[in-house]
């Protein structure tokens, strides 16, 4: 996964830019919808800070359609909801910055920022002057709450997960598939792998994404979504029954379904860089 950081500065608009190039978790781009994108925000105010933009590159509210204009603020409490199940986060900013007098940061694009809070947090403004990125946090997020507005979009509460052994070399199957989980109406899905996974798979994190590259909502049923986990896999007494532990290589994945095998190959070419074997 590559980041905005540290790159030569882009020809054009980044926002369009990422929008037209079809890698959507690298984009980072969360949802894409009719008329609206949903984008994280590399350089956050807080956790899970997120961008509504139009598709049209568009610097005026003037220029956006009613239909545009609905579906961005349709978005707010699809957004609003997967947040909080996703960060608990107790409340938000939402705003536009319309031209850069306002404090737009890419005037030329319209962008509404939805930044979550929490209680006790810091202030707003000393969050702008001061922001700080752990990119090793942002694949993680990105998967957590991609899935929660996959779930928001389609109501499929179900997720397929890629359950890695901490060394990145080994995964889990279960009866010959890759372990899939339901989330209660009141979870997040994140939350729902973790609790499945108890007590064969402890030390868990999200490492990244496994279900289709772009963030449309149209993709089939069960195959919309997907989460890599990378946890401790503990002593064998404890695995369910039918559970293997195996190795990525051709023979492994030519044994399993297709579309196993498509979330275990976008699974691993997900991981950032640097925890790839
Ligand atoms: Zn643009």
């Amino acid at each position: 996964m590559r980041y905005i950081a540290g790159q030569a500065k882009e020809e054009g608009c980044i926002f369009c830019n990422r929008l037209q190039r079809n890698d959507d978790v690298s984009s980072l781009i969360l949802h894409r919808g009719r008329h609206c994108f949903v984008i994280m925000n590399l350089f956050p105010y807080n956790t899970g800070h997120v961008m509504i933009l139009p598709n049209l590159h568009a610097d005026d509210l003037d220029q956006l359609s009613a239909e545009t204009l609905h579906e961005m603020a349709d978005l707010l409490p699809i957004i609003s909801r997967s947040l909080k199940r996703v960060l608990n986060c107790q409340g938000f900013n939402i705003g536009l910055n319309v031209g850069s007098v306002a404090g737009a940061g890419i005037a030329e694009h319209l962008h509404q920022h939805v930044v979550p809070r929490w209680l006790g947090d810091a202030n707003f403004m000393p969050i702008i002057a001061s922001t700080t990125v752990m990119p090793e946090l942002i694949p993680s997020t990105y998967a957590k709450v991609r899935a929660e507005l996959h779930r928001e979009v389609t109501h499929d509460s179900s997720v397929r997960l890629v359950v890695l052994t901490r060394d990145d070399t080994r995964f889990a199957l279960i009866g010959g598939t890759l372990p899939t989980v339901v989330a209660d109406s009141d979870q997040s899905i994140w939350k729902a792998a973790f609790e499945h996974l108890y007590p064969w798979a402890t030390e868990i994190e999200v490492a990244g994404w496994s279900g289709p590259t772009l963030a449309t909502a149209s993709s089939s049923a069960g195959d919309g979504t997907g989460l890599v986990l990378r946890a401790q896999i503990n002593h064998p007494d404890l695995l369910p029954s039918g559970t293997t532990i195996v190795e990525y290589n051709d023979d492994v994945l030519g044994g399993l379904s297709s579309s196993d095998r498509s979330a275990l190959r976008r699974g691993f070419d997900h991981l950032s860089p640097r925890m790839r074997p």
